[in-house]
């Protein structure tokens, strides 16, 4: 196996856990790895520190384990899958009855970076961020065949968007197992309740935003007797809560048409007429720009990532002030805003602080209710804070 020698001084992330070493802090390289091999990092010393996956690029190894002696043999992964899907079990996810999907395995968070992994009442949907797990992924699908058994209906590896393109790997998105009998790409969910279509082959990510289930929740109890504008509404799963909760009317916003598409769907399957609510493809700043003042009551506004990388940030700061202050100055006296960010590289301060600056411009008086995160299957790992990507702030406009 490839030693990865650090260099004197920078094993200390790793020594409190951190599961990143970075191609700066590499002294030596014992061996030739190719992409994706698992490689032991040590300490200048000698001192055993990690095992990870190599690859090159700035992140040059993720770990997979701290200890010390051989953790990669067949059980590996089907350890790693059980201890994620106990984190879910605790909270509560996977009873099956209320809500049949969740994120199963959420990278960092769960010990396996660069690997993600939802589930949708059966079928796995696989994302590979890395090499390693892109070449893993036979591994992990059968790891998974073994921890569910015939609970197991498909695994879909979506690896295409998310794999480093430069390893020259095959990218071609598709089933890495089908249990006999099943065809769909796509099937209803339930969500506390709620039902959803997903459609993994099309849709965005792995199909749905299941990092929004707490928050949709957090909506319904705030919506009835309201008018409701949902932004960025992606396939409806604010709206649909808004509706149970007893909203007057929703007007669902989102500029991909196939989304827009299956927002009519959700609400047919959640038995919605269409007189109390509107889908709308378009641009939600252009069509925020046209909203009379006064007439929602609540809005929610959960746009796409703004800065995908550091060098981005100062234009996504901005960004979501403008978009916040066009929110804010055009809620009803006494309404909601629902605002998020998504965006790893903005923190949660400068998050509140473009929100802050959007409700100074517009002059209103503006309380905060609520801060809102993502979901426990979306699990941080305290050693890498970096997993905290999801925030929101639920605002009372006077
Ligand atoms: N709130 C959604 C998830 C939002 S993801 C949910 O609960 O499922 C962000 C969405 O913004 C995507 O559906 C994307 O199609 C949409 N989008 C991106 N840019 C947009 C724009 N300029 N105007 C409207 N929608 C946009």
């Amino acid at each position: 196996m490839t030693k990865i020698i650090l260099k004197k001084g920078r094993d200390e992330s790793l020594r409190r856990f951190h599961p990143w070493v970075f191609s700066g802090a590499i002294a030596q390289i014992v061996g030739q790895p190719s992409e994706g091999d698992i490689v032991g990092v040590f300490a200048q010393d000698g001192s055993f520190l990690a095992y990870g996956h190599y690859q090159v690029g700035s992140i040059a190894v993720r770990v997979l384990s701290f200890a010390g002696e051989d953790v990669f043999g067949a059980d590996f992964w089907v350890n790693m899958i059980r201890r994620a899907l106990a984190v879910r079990e605790a909270a509560g996810l996977s009873n099956g009855l209320s809500t049949n999907c969740f994120r199963l395995v959420h990278g960092e968070g769960d010990g396996l970076p660069g690997l993600i992994v939802d589930w949708y009442d059966g079928v796995c949907v696989l994302q590979a961020h890395s090499v390693g797990m892109f070449r893993a992924k036979g591994a992990i699908c059968e790891a998974l065949r073994t921890v569910f058994g015939e609970r197991l209906k498909a695994v879909y590896d979506k690896s295409s968007g998310t794999a480093p393109f430069k390893a020259g790997l095959d990218l071609v998105d598709g089933y890495l197992f089908k249990a006999e009998g099943f065809s769909d790409d796509e099937q209803v969910v339930l969500e506390n309740g709620n039902k959803f279509l997903v459609n993994w082959t099309e849709g965005q990510k792995t199909g749905f935003f299941l990092d929004q289930r707490e928050n949709r929740a957090l909506v319904g109890r705030y919506s009835s007797g309201r008018n409701v504008l949902n932004l960025f509404c992606y396939t409806g799963g604010f709206s649909v809560y808004a509706l149970k909760a007893g909203a007057v009317h929703v007007d669902s916003v989102d500029s991909s048409k196939k989304a827009i598409e299956m927002v009519a769907r959700n609400m047919t399957l959640n038995g919605f007429s269409d007189s109390s609510h509107d889908d709308i493809c378009a641009d939600a700043i252009d069509f925020l720009r046209e909203v009379p003042e006064d007439k929602y009551d609540l809005m929610i506004v959960d746009p796409p990532a703004f800065a995908k990388h550091r060098g981005a940030l100062s234009n996504a700061l901005r960004a979501y002030q403008r978009l916040n202050a066009a929110a804010i100055s055009k809620v009803a006296p006494g309404g909601l805003v629902f605002t998020f960010s998504c965006s790893q590289v903005v923190d949660k301060e400068s998050f509140a602080l473009a929100v802050f600056s959007a409700a100074a411009q517009t002059g209103r008086s503006v309380r905060i209710l609520d801060r809102l995160n993502q979901p426990a299957d979306h699990s941080v790992n305290i050693y890498h804070p970096e997993g905290e990507y999801l925030k929101g702030l639920l605002l009372y406009v006077e």
